[in-house]
């Protein structure tokens, strides 16, 4: 039987109740148990797929290609254990299964309410990874308490505290604990209406999680207890830290995990197996070498856009001990006038993901500056698209190469639309999207890097590379080193006369864990090191000689 911790926000969103979840759920999981995490969401979409990137950031795609929320791309980071369609539900999703079940006549004579029909379907799906073998289900609740549309999901959490045997559930509330400058004081109130909000719900949390940016004083601590009714040791300080990956020894060193484990009545762990875990905080707090690595893209004022990329960035950087500067360029803005300008300092040139025609001129005029000067090029999805209309425009003068997603009508369509997609109108739901295999052809860029001939990497996309034109790509030097197993489809382009340029289709950055950094960025990094020091060096001895 598994036990439930539920993660619950107030005050304000963005307080990272997706880090603490994931954190805690790391603690536990360093210590034997099998631990796994999902997250409610109370929003109306089904599913977060047809949201753009200034609504909700990344999209995340699981194995079983559900398009989910970011913070599961932080469970799994975290915990190096694939997530699914089940570790991600929305308000949407929720009212289809039961609308749905109303329609086959499943409530036949009774009228369909909130409660019990909504709930009931809620706690179905809060308790269904237990039944999977996890030790413990982490469910973190999306949005903030007091929102109208987070009211069932409390609700649900209600019900389950009365029907669950006590030592088999518990709540952790996540608040703020602001500090007010001007009375140079930690200020406690919204913490209590918070807990006195959730607690008018009719739940009430085990333990309090604090987000502050000073040190709580052991008056402060016993304060929150005293007024939100939790022990002194249960109100836990969780202190802006400089980066996520900290958070779990923070976690630790003010004991959630112990807390939790004694409310649930957990006997069996041991000590917290973190060796991996602190030898890479090590390697990214002290880098030996840093490299400048542009990110081509439309969305760079957005942090969360390209999440999964950042941090992949992070653990790739750590991996090859050195820090990586990411520099934002919008692809809107690059010309062939100012390419040289924004991109001459870069080492490295990752270009992202996108939809729509808007920036993708710039992102074709960026692949061809680090085609021409041996910079290391990284395309993923959009970007590998973009690497193969430029190769066609400027290496085998097709000026008219497009993809059919930007330009419908061109007669050179290199990037077109899969012919299972020609028919599809819906958008939620009907890209090619999750693991799929790919056979990687010997001795090739991509066949180093990974060190094997078959790979399964995730996707989330509905154009792909035009097989009519493959030859006459591969006769003029981008060969394709990564296809489908089953329907030859091209998902990796690389160049093999350049020091380092490779294309996929697509997003390896979701498979990137602290614990498993993915191959690709480990060798984009490592190559981008190198191209930063080949140019030092070549600076230095230019300086040298004007010195002799
Ligand atoms: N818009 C492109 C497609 O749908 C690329 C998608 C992506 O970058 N994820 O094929």
């Amino acid at each position: 039987m598994a036990k439930y911790i539920f993660v619950t926000g107030g005050v304000t969103s963005s307080l990272g109740k997706g880090i603490i979840a994931a954190s805690l759920a790391k603690l536990l999981q360093a210590r034997g148990l099998n631990v796994t995490i999902q997250k409610f969401d109370p929003y109306i979409n089904v599913d977060p797929g047809t949201l753009n990137p200034y609504e909700h950031g990344e999209c995340y795609v699981t194995d079983d290609g559900a398009e989910t929320d970011l913070d599961l791309g932080h469970y799994e980071r975290f915990l190096s254990i694939p997530t699914s369609q089940s570790n991600n539900v929305t308000t949407g999703r929720i009212y289809q299964t039961v609308i749905n079940k109303e329609r086959e006549g499943a409530y036949l004579g009774k009228t369909v309410q909130v409660v019990p029909h909504i709930t009931d379907e809620i706690k179905r799906r809060m308790l269904m990874l237990g039944k999977k073998g996890y030790d413990i289900v982490i469910t973190e609740l999306g949005g903030t308490v007091g929102d109208i549309e987070s009211l069932p999901f409390i609700e649900a959490v209600r019900q389950l505290q009365w029907e669950l045997p006590e030592e088999d559930c518990m709540v952790v509330h996540l608040t703020l604990v602001p500090y007010l400058k001007a009375a140079k004081e930690l200020k406690t109130k919204p913490t209590q209406h918070s807990v006195k909000m959730l607690s008018q719900e009719g739940v009430h949390p085990d333990i309090i999680v604090c987000r502050t940016e000073e040190p709580l004083s052991p008056e402060i601590r016993r304060k929150i207890a005293l007024f939100c009714n939790v022990k002194i040791e249960a109100v836990i300080e969780a202190m802006d830290a400089a980066t996520i990956y900290e958070v779990p020894l923070l976690m630790m060193r003010e004991k959630l995990d112990l807390i939790c484990l004694k409310k649930l009545n957990i006997v069996n762990y041991h000590e917290p197996e973190l060796n991996r875990w602190k030898e890479f905080l090590d390697k990214l707090k002290y880098p030996k070498s840093k490299v400048n690595i542009g990110l081509i893209g439309k969305y760079i004022e957005l942090q969360d856009a390209y999440k999964s990329i950042l941090e992949a960035f992070v653990h790739a950087g750590a991996m090859n001990e050195c820090k990586v500067n990411v520099v934002n360029v919008h692809s809107e803005f690059i010309t062939e006038e100012n390419v040289m300008e924004k991109l001459g300092a870069l080492d490295g040139l990752l270009v992202a993901p996108g939809f729509g025609h808007r920036g993708v001129e710039g992102k074709i005029t960026a692949v061809k500056y680090a085609r021409e000067h041996g910079l290391p090029f990284f395309g993923i999805c959009l970007g590998m698209q973009m690497s193969v209309i430029e190769f066609a425009r400027n290496v085998l003068g097709m000026k008219n190469a497009h993809s059919t997603e930007m330009n419908p009508d061109t007669n050179e369509a290199v990037i077109d639309l899969m012919e299972e997609q020609k028919e599809v109108t819906a958008k939620g739901g009907t890209m090619r999207l999750g693991s799929y295999p790919c056979d990687i052809k010997k001795d090739t860029l991509a066949n180093r890097i990974y060190g094997t001939e078959h790979i399964r990497e995730r996707h989330r996309h509905r154009w792909e590379f035009n097989n009519k034109y493959l030859e006459q790509f591969e006769a003029a030097g981008m060969v394709a080193s990564g296809r489908n197993t089953e329907s030859g489809l091209v998902e990796i382009v690389e160049i093999p006369v350049h020091p380092f340029f490779i294309g996929v289709q697509y997003h390896p950055e979701l498979k990137s864990t602290v614990e498993h950094p993915q191959p690709l960025f480990v060798n984009f990094i490592k190559a981008s090191r190198e191209y930063a020091e080949k140019k030092q060096s070549s600076k230095t001895q230019i300086l040298e000689e004007e010195l002799s």
